[in-house]
């Protein structure tokens, strides 16, 4: 059983300020994941939900709900080396893969990149825990919930003599997008989705530092500028291309 809540197009940006999460109703052979550390699971006391589970987590900050993730799941984890980050990093998938190690490259590579874009935003990521989750037949690519970023696998997990150097790239280029939200989304969350182009473009910017820092062997800096002007040429050709503000009625006509 696998169940991922992805809230972005359908959960605007209201301010969340209930910040008790309390996840009800699980069989109790699975576990479930969100925003922070879970601080205590126990047995519904209800005859007809025996062997069903009430998790309950940790306060989180003040957010806005579509970065309220939730997977319910027996993913297995494996946790980045101590001393890589100040706070757990771990990274979620299922428990064949985990095993085969295929997601230590991402879980030191986000450990590594975290701790490089604290310095750069001079912010300190708030939360307790940083949870990467690879899910089955995720709609995106990744998504960049608050503590707890959720990838389609192949660009989370890496196995050795089987994945290439360009899916190597990829999936260290994802991760230093999806962490980088952290301050410009997550902290700093723009009012509406109109100027979300604000968000991805510093995002994107400073991914490719945290990317550099991480494996500089890719020399993103070096090949960033040139791929992104040219990727945006060939997008700004097309007649479905839009300004950066697509206003309030388009955009709730796109959720
Ligand atoms: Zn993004």
């Amino acid at each position: 059983m696998l169940h991922c809540l992805e809230m972005q197009r359908a959960c605007k940006r209201y301010l969340f300020d209930r910040q008790d999460i309390s996840i009800g109703f699980w069989p109790d052979q699975y576990h479930t994941l969100c925003n922070t550390k879970r601080i205590s699971t126990a047995p519904i006391d209800v005859p007809e939900f025996e062997g069903w589970m009430w998790d309950k987590y940790e306060r989180t900050v003040v957010m806005s709900p579509y970065l309220i993730p939730l997977v319910v799941s027996d993913f297995q984890f494996v946790e980045a080396e101590a001393g890589l980050y100040r706070l757990p990093v771990r990274v979620y998938g299922v428990p064949h893969q985990i095993a085969n190690g295929d997601g230590d490259y991402a879980a030191s590579t986000a450990a590594v990149q975290t701790g490089y874009l604290e310095d750069l935003y001079e912010t300190e990521y708030p939360l307790s825990k940083m949870d990467i989750a690879g899910v089955p037949d995720f709609l995106y690519g990744a998504m960049e919930n608050w503590g707890l970023i959720t990838f389609t696998p192949s660009l989370l997990l890496y196995t050795v003599n089987v994945s290439t150097e360009q899916e190597r790239g990829g999936i260290s280029h994802t991760l230093a997008h999806e962490i980088g939200h952290y301050l410009f989304g997550n902290v700093v969350t723009c009012a509406w989705w109109n100027d979300i182009w604000l968000q991805e473009g510093l995002t994107t910017y400073a991914s490719v530092f945290a990317w550099q820092h991480s494996q500089p062997e890719f020399e993103p800096i070096k090949w960033f500028h040139v791929d992104a002007f040219q990727n945006s040429l060939r997008t700004e050709e097309l007649g479905t291309s839009v300004g950066k503000e697509i206003g309030r009625a388009s955009c709730r006509e796109r959720v």
